[in-house]
């Protein structure tokens, strides 16, 4: 017998008739002989739905308000489904946020989980009933509902099988799992089988498309087991675990790109302590975040600062670097807009060298030119034209043979 907690999103409960699909596949399971705790998100649609009313009424809504509106999408879903589950034959209970009780500091709109009281639940449990939860919210000390931010059930569902010591946390989605990279690119794209937890942070972009990438940093926390799967079929989906359950890590798990941020480039600043902290103070105090930082040694006093910033922040960025660059001297602010970062990642590079020699070789035979260059212990990272995306993405997935199905990485 297994403890899971199952969470399905929007799509999965868009209608009615997906209602009672998904109860009738959740009472299945839990006739097998499993406990279950099933956490649902609105209908798909519905928290949209819900925002363009508050808009319509105050521009910038209320936020203690807009919880308290944004949280009825869940109380639906939840409702129809224990409904679906007695039409069915056997039993489940629905439970709002404040009635488990889900605690949550007080940031509305963007509230954080303190703790769950998993007394209720269990009882429920215990008398053998199919406990759904609303996704995505909770309640203060106070006693006022807070949501988490959209996206949030994922979070909701991850902090339950915690609280709860579950087997593991189901994700179903309308999408069968974690690819091998984006397969809108690279027709050979693959279904990744397993994963670690930081190769799926490091994949977020890939990722993003099934979960909330929010909730894998606290699956890390507490070593809960994620399986990320589709609604819509029967096929195992992408398990995100501890890396020692994974028994032949890759030497590369997967290629993402990211056409989100900007580079930016000061010529001859002056190469003496204190610099940098007077160039990115003010980028700072702008509430705008650097990603990737470079800086050149010179043979002059004088030397290159590059980084990157969000592509929204680029023109603010751009701007206040320039009043900074006549205060300390420097020759000149450029950047380019129009870059994209690529990623190959995976835990094999943590006792393999030559992955970023292989990658520089692949870009190079394709005539693309690198801008920059960061690694980490599991991952490599270029900045390119934005242009070459697609090409960069294709080349390395075929390089690193990850249309394969096993290329597991060799101890040195
Ligand atoms: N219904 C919320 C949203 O659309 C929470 C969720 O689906 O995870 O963001
Ligand atoms: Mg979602």
């Amino acid at each position: 017998m297994a403890l899971i907690v199952q969470k399905f999103g929007g799509t999965s409960v868009g209608s009615t008739e997906k209602i009672k699909a998904v109860a009738r596949r959740v009472t299945a399971y839990q006739q097998q002989g499993n406990q279950v705790i099933v956490v649902l998100s609105a209908m798909s649609g519905e928290t949209d739905r819900l925002t363009g009313f508050a808009q319509d009424i105050q521009e910038i809504p209320n936020r203690r308000e807009m919880d308290m509106l944004l949280s009825t999408g869940e109380q639906v879903t939840i409702a129809l489904f224990a409904m679906a589950v007695k039409e069915g034959g056997s039993d489940a209970v629905s439970l709002l946020g404040d009635q488990v009780a889900i605690r949550t500091d007080d940031m509305h709109t963007r509230a954080r989980i303190k703790n769950i009281d998993t007394r209720l639940i269990q009882k429920h449990l215990d008398a053998g009933k199919i406990v759904t939860i609303a996704g995505f919210q909770g309640v203060t000390e106070e006693g006022d509902i807070t949501t988490l931010g959209r996206g949030g059930s994922d979070t909701t569902a991850v902090a339950l099988a915690a609280a709860l010591k579950a087997d593991a946390c189901e994700i179903f989605t309308d999408v069968d799992g974690v690819y091998t990279t984006d397969p809108n690119i690279c027709t050979k794209a693959r279904k990744i089988d397993r994963i670690s937890y930081d190769e799926m942070l490091e994949l977020a972009s890939l990722g993003a498309k099934v979960l909330d990438i929010r909730s894998v940093g606290l699956a890390k926390r507490y070593n809960v087991p994620l399986h990320v799967r589709s609604t819509f079929s029967e096929n195992e989906g992408t398990w995100v675990v501890e890396e020692d359950k994974i028994m032949e890590s890759m030497l590369v798990s997967g290629v993402t790109y990211n056409k989100n941020e900007a580079r930016i480039t000061i010529k001859h600043v002056p190469d003496q302590p204190g610099i940098a902290a007077k160039i990115f103070l003010p980028i700072s105090d702008a509430g705008i975040m650097v990603d990737m930082i470079i800086q050149n040694t010179r043979d002059s006093h004088l030397t290159d600062m590059t980084f990157t910033v969000m592509r929204s922040d680029y023109a603010r960025a751009i701007e206040l670097l320039k009043e900074v660059a006549d205060e300390i001297g420097a020759e000149s602010v450029s950047g380019d807009k129009n870059i994209a970062k690529i990623s190959v990642v995976g835990v094999g590079m943590r006792n393999h060298s030559g992955i970023a020699s292989t990658m520089f070789q692949i870009l190079a035979k394709e005539g693309i030119n690198m801008e920059m260059v960061s690694t980490s212990e599991i991952k490599v990272s270029c900045v390119i034209a934005e242009k070459y995306t697609e090409l960069a993405v294709r080349a390395l997935h075929d390089a690193f043979a990850l249309d394969k199905e096993n290329m597991p990485a060799e101890e040195e």
